[in-house]
């Protein structure tokens, strides 16, 4: 096996033991890249250089008998939305084709502080706005299970590259499902941590509530690993908060046995691929046979909280967007005649069409006549979702769903029908709108047309619990293989 195959832990333990230098496990990690991405397109800018540069650092370390620390000479993917000093971040928008960040963003800062070795920046829908990565204006990411299909979105380009082995982890954001939805689809595991749990600090703001980073991997001890880098409070960002100083990855291997686990009724529902229900109600037999009890559980107000995301998000957005503007940032409209003309021009030929799509909803919605009607009821909405998980929680420890409703579709299949894409988020927006943490784990394959479809289960924990979601999501991975099966494009 090359090392560009191994989980964080393996490739920690090989540089440990000198079975490779980091130098080697980079260039493989390149030459794999090399190899894939043409058919992938799972990164947007590769930075050979400097993740060479920095792997050679870490050999000297190791070759000084020096500790090393867990993700040390370890190669990463980072979602283009995330700030890498002196690199161009375009957040996948033409807006940001030339943007170079001038800071580290927070989890950038952690992450080098650890000794990572940044490879590259991976593709995105247009703004984190999607579910599939077809929006984003450099082209789509491809399904390395099949490259007819979508990754998922909008992190897709991260779940991929983690998938097809072109890296050994990756970071993506969270606002409606962005992390589990494509992790789901490419059968990796994706960590969407508690609201406020990892610093948003420059990362590029979709919607402020609900955006969230987070690791996508290749085991669930890897998730709790990469968690525990990039974790912790931080002055640049007021929501962010320090609940949980010991690290959670030698716990996640706890047993839980009499842990109860919540099945909640509302998930199970039309339109949920009868192939995907078999998977979940396998996963929660597994789930049992390790000694989780499983309870029949129920959250009223689910039904109504992708209709709530759907207000609330382009609300935030509309605000959040206003930045762009042709003068501050990015591109700027040639030969406009006046101001407004520069407004409206830059942004009309700089942002897609999902992203100007939800700005004008999400003006609709804050508009003085219409913000009773719609924002206002969408907030108390949230509330009575949030308090429904609330009321869970007290019977249970943690909640299983599926993660979306369908295994990945082709290209091209549902993007011109943005209501069809929205209800791909049916399962996912929920944890956002409460805040909670949840992790997807890989949980078997439907067959289609001759290929293996990777699908995710989906598991929620209490806010600032991630440690019971990773015991829960470790002991599952420990008593299936899922996760050790291969995608073609690895
Ligand atoms: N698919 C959802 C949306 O388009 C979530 C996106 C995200 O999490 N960034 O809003």
């Amino acid at each position: 096996m090359s090392s560009n195959a191994l989980t964080i832990q393996q490739a920690h333990e090989g540089l440990v033991a000198k079975k490779f230098s980091a130098v080697e496990l980079t260039e493989d990690c390149l030459s794999h890249i090399e190899k894939t991405d043409g058919a992938l397109h799972a990164f947007l800018d590769v930075h050979a250089s400097s993740a060479l540069g920095r792997a050679k650092e870490v050999d000297e370390k190791i070759a000084k008998g020096l500790e090393l620390k867990p993700l040390e000479g370890i190669p990463v993917a980072i979602k283009d939305n995330m700030l890498l000093a002196g690199t161009v971040t375009t957040a996948g928008s033409k807006i940001l084709e030339a943007y170079v960040a001038p800071y580290d963003a927070t989890v950038i800062i952690k992450l080098k502080a650890a000794g990572a070795i940044i490879l590259g920046k991976t593709n995105m829908d247009d703004s984190a706005m999607g579910t599939t990565t077809e929006s984003s204006a450099f082209g789509p990411t491809f399904n390395p299970w099949d490259i007819t299909r979508i990754p998922g979105g909008s992190s897709g380009g991260s779940a991929a590259a983690v998938a097809a082995n072109e890296c050994i982890y990756a970071l993506g954001s969270d606002t409606g499902g962005s992390i589990r939805q494509p992790a789901g689809m490419c059968g990796v595991v994706g960590l969407k941590p508690t609201y406020g749990a990892v610093s948003r600090y420059g990362l590029i703001a979709m919607s402020s509530s609900l955006d969230q980073i987070g690791p996508l991997t290749k085991s669930v001890e890897d998730a709790a690993i990469v968690f525990d880098a990039i974790k912790g409070s931080d002055i640049h960002d007021s929501s962010s908060r320090a609940a949980q100083e010991k690290p959670i990855h030698q716990i996640a291997r706890q047993s839980i046995s009499g842990m109860k686990i919540g099945l909640p009724k509302e998930y199970f529902i039309e339109g949920l691929d009868a192939r995907i229900e078999k998977k979940i109600r396998e996963a929660c037999d597994v789930l049992h046979d390790v000694g989780a009890e499983i309870i029949d559980i129920s959250l009223p107000h689910a039904p109504y909280a992708l209709s709530a995301y759907y207000i609330i998000c382009p609300a935030e957005i509309s605000a959040n967007f206003s930045r762009l503007d042709g003068i501050r940032y990015g591109y700027s409209a040639k030969d406009a005649r006046n101001l407004s003309e520069t407004y409206c021009r830059s942004r009309e030929e700089g942002l897609g069409t999902e992203v100007r799509r939800r700005i004008m909803l999400g003006s609709y919605v804050l508009a003085a006549g219409y913000y009773d009607a719609y924002y206002k009821k969408a907030q108390a909405v949230r509330q009575m979702v949030r308090r429904d998980f609330d009321n869970a929680f007290r019977t249970v420890d943690c909640i299983v769903s599926p993660t979306s409703p369908t295994p990945a579709f082709r290209i091209g299949e549902k993007i011109s029908d943005p209501l069809t894409l929205y209800l791909e988020d049916i399962f996912t927006v929920s944890a956002n709108m409460a805040g909670i943490p949840g992790l997807v784990v890989p949980a078997g394959f439907v067959e289609e047309g001759g290929v293996s479809l990777p699908v995710g289960l989906q598991l929620l924990g209490r806010h600032f619990d991630e440690e019971t979601i990773l015991c829960a999501g470790y002991a599952y991975e420990q008593a299936t293989d899922w996760h050790t099966r291969k995608s073609p494009l690895s």
